[in-house]
């Protein structure tokens, strides 16, 4: 098990600097230690989002990379150089990105653990050179971050089922991306297996996911293919299932959700200053 930098604070919960093609982040703060995943943002940019929910990059513990699509990877580099952060990402991801992304190389299903949080990386269908999406455990608390997957495999349900809290996407209306403006090319990559889930694919998996304590957070909605009114009627199902249901945009992410922490004590401190 590596020891790196623990945070000193013990609060736990998620929360996203901003969702979307033209973007992401997202935190998990679990066992005293504070990921980022991803960093699809430009380091002036990214920093003012972790800001925004009062972290300081410095007071990161590492950051973990999904893929190399640009969204996902492309504000890595700068903002793990300038603050010297661990970072962590498949073989095909590092060689995706290039000589400027150095760390350590993480397995598909195979957990590792640093400072005592065990992260699974968990393989997902998506035309990328070797995905990977993040569940994290530590103590009695699992949380996943899982976007930018073609379909939902049984692999997929399995790794995720049993989360307190989970930020996943549901990118598109299939009947908004098959009658708009995309190449027909593009509309086939998002439509097919590789690509995103519609809202009709990510409300069967929360179907498959749901209990009543899961806190859950929708991402990596599509700008043009989507429309918050039809998300709302796709998930109101849920409203009874699950503890919570919210949306991040890609604006302006979304606010942190609390854990209780493994005493069973409800910690309300964010992490950091300006919260
Ligand atoms: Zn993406
Ligand atoms: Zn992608």
């Amino acid at each position: 098990m590596r020891r790196l930098k623990p945070t000193p604070r013990r609060a736990s919960g998620f929360a996203s600097l901003g969702s979307g093609s033209r973007g992401n982040g997202t935190l998990v703060a679990i066992g005293g230690s504070l990921f980022l995943v991803d960093c699809g943002f430009p380091l002036k940019q990214a920093e003012a989002r972790l800001g925004r929910l009062g972290v300081r990059p410095g007071d990161l513990t590492a950051v973990l990379v999904t893929h190399e699509h640009s969204d996902h990877a492309s504000g890595v580099p700068d903002l793990t150089h300038k603050y010297g952060l661990p970072v962590y990402a498949s073989n095909g991801t590092f060689k995706a990105v290039g000589h400027e992304l150095i760390g350590h190389t993480v397995h598909g299903d195979q957990p590792f653990d640093v400072n005592g949080v065990t992260i699974m990386p968990v393989t997902v269908p998506h035309d990328a050179r070797e995905s990977v999406q993040f569940v994290f455990y530590h103590a009695n608390l699992k949380i996943g971050v899982v976007s930018d997957l073609g379909c939902v495999t049984p692999h997929v349900i399995d790794q995720y089922s049993g989360c307190d809290g989970i930020l996943m996407e549901s990118n598109h209306d299939r009947e908004m991306l098959m009658r708009g403006r995309y190449p027909i090319r593009l509309k086939r990559r998002i439509a097919s297996d590789l690509g995103h889930l519609s809202n009709d694919q990510a409300r069967d998996f929360l179907t498959a996911i749901a209990h009543p304590r899961l806190e859950v957070v929708v991402g990596h909605v599509s700008a043009q293919n989507n429309h918050s009114d039809l998300l709302r009627r796709t998930f109101a199902q849920f409203d009874t299932s699950v503890a919570c249901l919210s949306f991040a945009t890609q604006q302006d992410g979304c606010g942190w959700t609390h854990f209780a922490d493994s005493s069973g004590s409800s910690i309300p401190v964010a992490f950091g200053h300006a919260v």
